[in-house]
């Protein structure tokens, strides 16, 4: 029953500049309280599939061609991103963008614009967000630019946090990271999922770490889905092992 649906993408094509055919029909689909992961290649059109659904390739000259994305039974592809994110759809991009000039509290503080809320509501959603994540209250007054790449990470998430969203488009958390400092923030993404009923679709690179903490996989190979399963299957699938352990 499509009512009944959270988050599902059908059959989505993307153009960029009117000529490059990067999504080649594209389905997925996240229930509500699940992470679920989108794996793939470099180039595969991960990041492309996580733009479409937050409204944000206009800004690259894309363009969703053909299908339809719809969230809890209402179409969202025409929205703005800003729409989305009332609604409760919020993307954290590719190399985490915090305002480098801006302290880790400030740079969190921008994450509730679109919300309009009291003092204390702001102040209620930063302890959420510190309780979650220690080391940004420990840094609070820290210039984001100071900070190392995981704690820039984490700014990242937290702000998006802010917006109070039910759920997170995660565009590879663990680019340029440590292993330990990866495994820091998937614990985090997995309490928030457990705790706070956050959903996550995240794109990934590192195949076998993402598997481990995801519910349910997809995997991308020039702009298709070629795989999709239950992520302890696909990360026990000998295929999956053969080809994408070594990328990871
Ligand atoms: P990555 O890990 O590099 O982000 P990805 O799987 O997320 O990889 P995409 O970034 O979605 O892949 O890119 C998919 C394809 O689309 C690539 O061939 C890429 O060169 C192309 N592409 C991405 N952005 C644009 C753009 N703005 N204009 C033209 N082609 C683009």
């Amino acid at each position: 029953e499509a009512a009944d649906r959270y988050l599902t993408v059908n059959n989505i094509e993307v153009i960029y500049d009117h000529v490059i055919l990067v999504l080649k029909g594209v389905s997925l689909e996240v229930p509500k309280g699940r992470i679920v992961a989108l794996l793939g290649a470099n180039g595969a059109g991960k990041s492309t599939t996580l733009k479409a659904i937050s409204n944000l390739l206009g800004a690259e000259r894309g363009d969703v061609t053909k299908g339809d994305i719809m969230f809890k039974g209402t179409r969202v592809d025409q929205m703005t991103p800003n729409q989305l994110v009332k609604r409760g759809v919020i993307q954290v991009m590719e190399g985490r963008h915090c305002f480098a000039h801006l302290t880790l509290e400030e740079n969190l503080l921008t994450g509730a614009y679109t919300r309009g809320i009291s003092r204390a509501e702001l102040k209620q959603s930063l302890e959420m967000v510190y309780h979650y994540f220690p080391r940004l209250k420990q840094r609070r007054m820290t210039q984001a630019g100071y900070t190392s790449g995981g704690e820039q990470q984490m700014c990242a998430i937290g702000r998006a946090l802010m917006a109070k969203p039910e759920m997170i488009l995660l565009d590879e958390p663990s680019m340029g990271l440590a292993p330990q400092i990866v495994e820091e923030i998937f614990e985090i993404v997995k309490d928030l999922n457990q705790s706070e009923r956050v959903s996550f679709l995240l794109a990934e690179q590192n195949t076998m770490v993402a598997l481990r903490y995801a519910d349910f996989g997809y995997i991308l190979e020039n702009g298709r889905v070629v795989m999709e399963g239950d992520a302890k299957e696909l990360a026990a699938n000998e295929d999956v092992k053969e080809f994408y352990l070594g990328l990871s």
